[in-house]
């Protein structure tokens, strides 16, 4: 049991194998969020490590992300900036494709969200490939702003994502991890 601020954040994490398709072992946060022990520990667990770090933003990756990062963005005190799937926002964007398994998906972000210099902590809720964080980290870097740190609740190791992160010069930060898919 690995305790996070007393809770274990791990044991309220479901696990749905072949999901959403055969071979996937889909770790379910909604039975964390639900809890309000589950979901207050989780977000502390989560900020903590940049209370001091002069966080400017925090973004947060749709839809899952979302969640997350507004509660962290508030808990900061600093604002929330959504990084939205292709054609979601209504104002001018950039954006950055990245690979899925079958095809190419693209994350966008409002072109004047962020400046040159501004500190940003990215937040989702799960690192697998990595595809998903390391496109936001290039849309960051984009803007001109800086990727303080990545965050996350679950790390799957095996498929190498957290170790991409770090390679790109950008800490991480995990609270539980899962062996395999
Ligand atoms: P990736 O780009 O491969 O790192 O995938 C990360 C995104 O896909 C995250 O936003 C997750 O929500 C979702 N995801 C990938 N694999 C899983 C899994 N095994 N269980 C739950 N969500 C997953």
């Amino acid at each position: 049991m690995d305790l996070r601020n007393g809770f274990d954040i791990k044991r309220y994490i479901r696990t749905l194998p072949d999901y959403p398709k055969k071979g996937i072992m889909f770790r379910d946060i909604t039975t964390l969020l639900a809890d309000a022990h589950g979901f207050r520990a989780t977000i502390d667990e989560l900020m903590w490590p940049f209370l001091r770090e002069g966080i400017d933003y925090v973004v947060g990756i749709e839809a899952r992300g979302f969640i997350l990062g507004g509660a962290v963005a508030h808990e900061l005190g600093k604002g929330f900036i959504p990084f939205r799937k292709k054609g979601k926002l209504p104002f001018h964007v950039i954006g950055r494709d990245y690979e899925l398994e079958y095809g190419v998906d693209t994350i966008e972000v409002h072109a004047d969200a962020m400046n040159e210099g501004d500190r940003i902590l990215i937040i989702d809720d799960l690192i697998a490939t990595g595809g998903t964080a390391i496109a936001a980290i290039e849309l960051v870097h984009a803007t001109g702003a800086e990727v303080v740190a990545a965050a996350f609740i679950v790390d799957l190791p095996d498929l190498g994502g957290s170790q991409k992160i770090r390679d790109k010069g950008v800490k991480l930060h995990t609270l539980v991890e899962f062996e395999g898919e």
